[in-house]
Order: C-alpha cells, then structure tokens, then sequence
C-alpha cells in the first residue's frame, strides 16, 4: 500500500510515531490541497470547521458509532480520494484509520477535543459484541494540532486526554503484577521510559488544567512517546491496563458510548485503590489538572457501577486482556461499595 497501511495489525519496532504540527487556524492550510479529500467526522466538529476550508471535500462522512458494520458502511458509501481528514474526537479519528486503509490514502487527523491518543495510535478501535478489538494499521501522516480549534471545546473535553497517559500509573502497576505472577516478562528499561513521562506529565498538570499551549502539546507529545515505547516494547503494557478494562467493561454492561478519557479517569481512580497503589496521589493528581472523576460524571447508576466491578475479572479473562490487579485478587460488593462512596 502507498503510506503503509495494512489491514493486519503491526508491531514493529521501527514504527515512528505520526509527525505533529502546532499552531493556530491551520484548517485553511491543511485544506488548500490537490488531492481529492475527504472528510471523516461528526456534526459538531465539522460545523466548528466548515467554512474554514479552502478547498471542499470530496465526500464528508459522519460517523454514527464504531461498530464494525456501521465503519464498513462508512467506507462503501465514500468514494475513491487520495487524502483522508478524521476532523473531530476518537470515534473520528479510529474511523478515518479504518478509511484510510481502505481507500490506501494518506491520513492526517485533526483532535477538536482530546479525549483519547487516537489521533497518534496506528490501530482502529472498533466495538464487535459490544466489545473493544482493535484492528489493522494506519500510518497517519500528521496530526494537526490547532490550538484555537481546541479551546472553542469545553475545556473538560480536552483535558480528559490526559487519561490516556494518566493510565501509565496504573497500567504499570499491572504488568509489574503480571511479572511477579509469571505472567508477564519485565523490562526494566521502557518501564523508566514510562515512569518518565508521567513525571512531565505531573510537572505540566497546571497548565493541562489551564490548557495553555505548553499544557495541550505535552498531551499530544507524551501520546506520540507512548506510541514509540509500545512499538519498541512489542505491546501496551506501559499505557494499557485495567484501568481500561474497567472503562471497556462498563461499556460492554451498559451499551452506551462514552468519552474515553472521563471514563478512563474513574478506571484509574478505581484500579489505582485496588492495587493500593498511591491512591492519595493520583487523586491530587487528577484534581490539579482538573480533570473529573466520578459516576455523575459519566452516568453511571449504583447497579451499573457494582455490575462492572464484581465482573471486571470475568470480563477481562473473556476478552483476552492482560493480566493484571484484576485476575491477581478477588473485586467483590465490599471494595465496591468503599469506591461507590468515594465516587459519589
Ligand atoms: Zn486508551
């Protein structure tokens, strides 16, 4: 394929993160091309851009959820175009993956809000059984990362991104489980690797709350890191634990769509206390980049709450996931009721 995508997953160690691009009002620029384009996207983040196009897309799709059979339709119903734009959150963006494998087109995401990495990762996120697989491998060309776009979201939205880094301090606790339960094999290296990037991540988190240029880029920059790490690494296990289990369960038990980043918040509020793994911290943590964490927050109701704990191990043994804090001790109705009341 022309930019290297496969519909098989990659794991390759030489794999370079996407190339990214800051600045301010960067959608007439990234418009002004030759190449038929078009545009993967959803209602509010392409009425933010529309009228700032220089050149109009072939074809702009909405994406409706990410279910396989609704990405397939997405792609059928597009027709032949040289340059794929996911404009808009993760959901855009996986879909603009799948897309651009599809069409074999060159892929630039643009993040309207940051609520996941997956304007930098290569797989597509997709929900098949109402749960999360991921699938192939888009080699995306640039991530624009336009700050006046981002501050017209509501700030929450965009913070929520440092989930998807924030999960490292879980995550790592989890494969360090795994390893002293032979499940898993340590490495040493890219584990500091890791821990390294949630220290910036730490030293930065007043201006993630504040969302301030330098606060914006150390999400995207510190994506792009992680992106390196799991391809040099071979797997997720400094970013991918069960934290995420946590948040792809309570999909999985309510069918509903959620933020990434705000549901992956609570997983680490909730794992972090499982593990006994500097709970205090991660709160504070999470309070100084203002970035919510609670079951209002995501509209999660008592019953559902207790459903996706008292499952969390069944459901991540089902679906194939890690081992983690979640296989290593037993989550019943007490460590569920002790979080119910420290999220409500
Ligand atoms: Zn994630």
């Amino acid at each position: 394929m022309k930019y290297g995508h496969s519909e098989e997953r990659v794991i390759d160690p030489g794999m370079m993160p996407p190339e990214a691009e800051y600045g301010y009002d960067l959608i007439p620029e990234v418009t002004d091309t030759d190449e038929e384009y078009a545009v993967v996207t959803m209602e509010i983040p392409w009425d933010l851009v529309k009228d700032k196009v220089t050149r109009v897309p072939k074809h702009v799709a909405f994406v409706r959820d990410m279910g396989f059979e609704t990405l397939k339709a997405l792609q059928q119903e597009m027709p032949p175009v040289d340059l794929v734009l996911g404009i808009g959150g993760g959901s855009s963006h996986d879909s603009a993956k799948y897309v651009a494998i599809k069409k074999d087109a060159r892929l630039v995401q643009v993040p309207t809000i940051i609520s996941s990495d997956a304007c930098v990762t290569d797989a597509v996120g997709i929900r098949r059984g109402g749960k999360v697989t991921y699938i192939g491998h888009a080699v995306c060309d640039r991530v624009i990362v336009d700050y006046s776009l981002l501050r017209q979201a509501p700030p929450r939205l965009v913070r929520y991104g440092a989930g998807d880094v924030l999960s490292s301090h879980t995550a790592l606790c989890d494969w360090k489980i795994a390893c002293e339960d032979g499940q898993a094999e340590f490495n040493q290296d890219f584990h500091d690797q890791a821990r390294e990037d949630l220290k910036q991540l730490y030293e930065m988190r007043r201006e993630i709350r504040d969302l301030t240029d330098d606060g914006i880029k150390t999400i995207i920059e510190l994506y792009r890191d992680y992106a390196r790490i799991a391809a040099q690494l071979g797997n997720d296990r400094c970013q991918e634990g069960s934290e995420h289990f946590f948040a792809y369960n309570v999909e999985y038990i309510t069918g509903r769509t959620y933020l990434h980043g705000g549901l992956l918040a609570t997983g680490i509020f909730v794992m972090a206390y499982i593990q006994d793994n500097e709970h205090d911290y991660v709160r504070q943590f999470m309070d100084d980049m203002g970035v919510e964490y609670n079951l209002d927050n995501i509209g999660l109701s008592r019953d559902e709450f207790f459903e996706a704990m008292t499952t969390l191990k069944s459901f991540a043994k089902e679906g194939g996931y890690y081992y983690s804090a979640v296989d290593a001790g037993d989550i019943g109705a007490q460590e569920a009721e002790q979080l119910y009341e420290r999220l409500t």
